[in-house]
């Protein structure tokens, strides 16, 4: 089956689950190494992508999360490793063979591997409090790094465990007022160099060893409550903005089929070579547990390709003649003269940033809901975006082909970096896509990120304006 230039059912070398620092290592030394080699996954959906500040990696001073692994990334690339933004679902072994099922915009599609690497890293939990859920996007946030712009000399509060929880704190003492940094456990986790700089802020206050019992207010978020776990003492806190940074747990659902040996809290077991209990299989990064560190991960993804190399040579599975059609083609992208002038903005950014373009040419739009909105003309629609959010960049190919599909509507993209934006557009959460009629009077608006995985971008879409138009508020 070809998918976008994608063949499945191919036997592969070396796949590779997963597409943070440790899957994209993998990849790198899979594909240098001269393995066919896929990596499976999205960069975006990486811990590292929400890291604004690392610097703690040997030999560079200073880098950006989602920098960092577009540069892996590329490596990939160069070598001729493919890589396909998907989830596996299930892996089975059928005669020596890995059976490898991936699901991509919902259609699942099956390729075969000699091994395979297992690096899904981990999940944040939910802290299932009172408030959590129904503030979401209005108060309570995930990603600093995306919402984060919001808190301008605002007070906020964050919550959690982790070195995450110390470094998000560092990011948002950055732009807010101050930051009130309550930490579950005994003491703040993080390197030397991460804990002296928090010491060192004025409007960062830490507490440690409390539990977030409640998030309180009415359609937003208007305060806390907590408990002193030393003292059982409970607390109120006024506050807008409850950031949070839970346990994380590894993200192992569809390897429990392949019954491979687990510690007890769920962590893949491996040998100092990667070696899961399953020969052929092989684990890295944050999913076998220990410390959650990008050089671990990476030295792993590593190790863990250096030994599925060994086995492959030791089972004289020789690798495979590279195939050259696999080399990174011009992206797909449209003649920049055939798009309609009114999307034009979208298109700038789209162009400008080719890693879009190749989720752009995979972005498939939803047809019945579609054939309706033809119905409708003269629409504005502006998606409102920022630049850390890696879930703006998920969208926004998605909306780059939505505006080519619906040549009188006028779509554009503005980033919450933009003076005057929030305000203007009154933005709680990104990324945000807001509609108007020609008048300029707002039809609806949709935040991106919680339309839920049963229907479409264009489908909201379409119940939104029907909405409008039985309330009369459209013409
Ligand atoms: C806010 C924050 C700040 C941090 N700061 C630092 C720092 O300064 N220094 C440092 O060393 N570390 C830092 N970390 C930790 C670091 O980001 C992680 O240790 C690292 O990203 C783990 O790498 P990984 O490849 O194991 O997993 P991840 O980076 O989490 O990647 C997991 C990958 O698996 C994919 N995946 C999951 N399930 C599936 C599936 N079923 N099918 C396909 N793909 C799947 C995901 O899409 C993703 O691509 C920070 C983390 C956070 C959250």
């Amino acid at each position: 089956m070809n998918f976008n230039g994608f063949y499945f059912d191919e036997l592969w070398d070396i796949i590779v689950v997963g597409a943070g620092p440790a899957g994209l290592t993998a990849g790198f030394f899979g594909a240098r190494g001269g393995h066919s080699t896929l990596v499976i996954g999205s960069l975006y959906d990486s811990h590292l992508a929400r890291a604004r500040t690392v610097n703690n990696f040997p030999g560079i001073d200073e880098f950006v999360g989602i920098d960092f692994l577009f540069k892996l990334k590329d490596q990939v690339e160069q070598w001729n490793g493919q890589l396909l933004d998907g989830e596996v679902v299930s892996i089975e072994t059928k005669n020596g063979r890995f059976i490898v099922q991936i699901k991509t915009q919902g259609v699942i599609s099956t390729c075969q591997a000699s091994t395979v690497v297992l690096s899904m890293g981990t999940l944040q939990t939910r802290l299932m409090v009172p408030g959590e859920r129904e503030f979401l996007g209005r108060g309570v946030y995930y990603c600093a790094l995306c919402e984060g712009y919001l808190i301008r000399d605002k007070t906020v509060v964050v919550y959690g465990e982790g070195v995450a929880l110390s470094s998000t704190t560092l990011w948002l003492a950055d732009l807010a007022k101050s930051v009130l940094c309550l930490a579950l456990t005994e003491e703040l986790d993080g390197d030397k160099n991460l804990l002296s700089r928090l010491k060192s802020i004025e409007n960062v206050e830490v507490r440690t060893n409390v539990k977030l019992q409640k998030i309180l207010g009415e359609n937003k978020v208007q305060g806390i409550q907590f408990m002193d776990r030393k003292t059982r003492a409970i607390e109120t806190l006024d506050t807008e903005f409850v950031f949070i940074e839970s346990r994380t747990v590894p993200a192992i659902q569809f390897a429990k089929t392949l019954n491979l040996a687990l510690s007890s809290e769920d962590y893949i077991l491996v040998d100092r070579s990667q070696h899961t209990s399953l020969a052929g299989v092989f684990a890295a990064g944050d999913i076998t547990g220990g410390f959650k560190q990008v050089i671990k991960s990476s030295a792993e993804g590593a190790v863990a390709v250096l030994s599925a190399s060994d086995f492959l040579k030791r089972r004289g599975t020789s690798a495979r003649q590279l195939i050259s059609e696999r080399t990174p083609d011009n992206f797909g992208l449209p003649d920049l003269a055939s798009v309609p002038e009114q999307s034009e903005s979208i298109f700038t950014y789209l162009y400008n940033n080719l890693h879009f373009a190749a989720k752009y040419r995979k972005a498939q739009l939803d047809p019945e809901p579609l054939i309706l909105l033809h119905a409708f003309h003269d629409i504005n629609a502006v998606l409102v975006t920022g630049k850390y959010c890696p879930e703006c960049y998920n969208y926004l190919p998605l909306v780059a082909k939505l505006s080519l599909n619906l040549p009188t509507w006028a779509f554009s993209v503005v980033s919450v970096e933009e003076e005057g934006v929030i305000e203007q557009f009154n933005i709680k959460h990104i990324p945000t896509l807001i509609l108007s009629d020609s008048r300029g009077i707002e039809i609806g608006r949709k935040i991106l990120s919680l339309i839920p995985k049963s229907s479409s971008l264009e489908r909201e879409i379409y119940l939104m304006i029907s909405k409008a138009q039985r309330e009369h508020k459209i013409v």
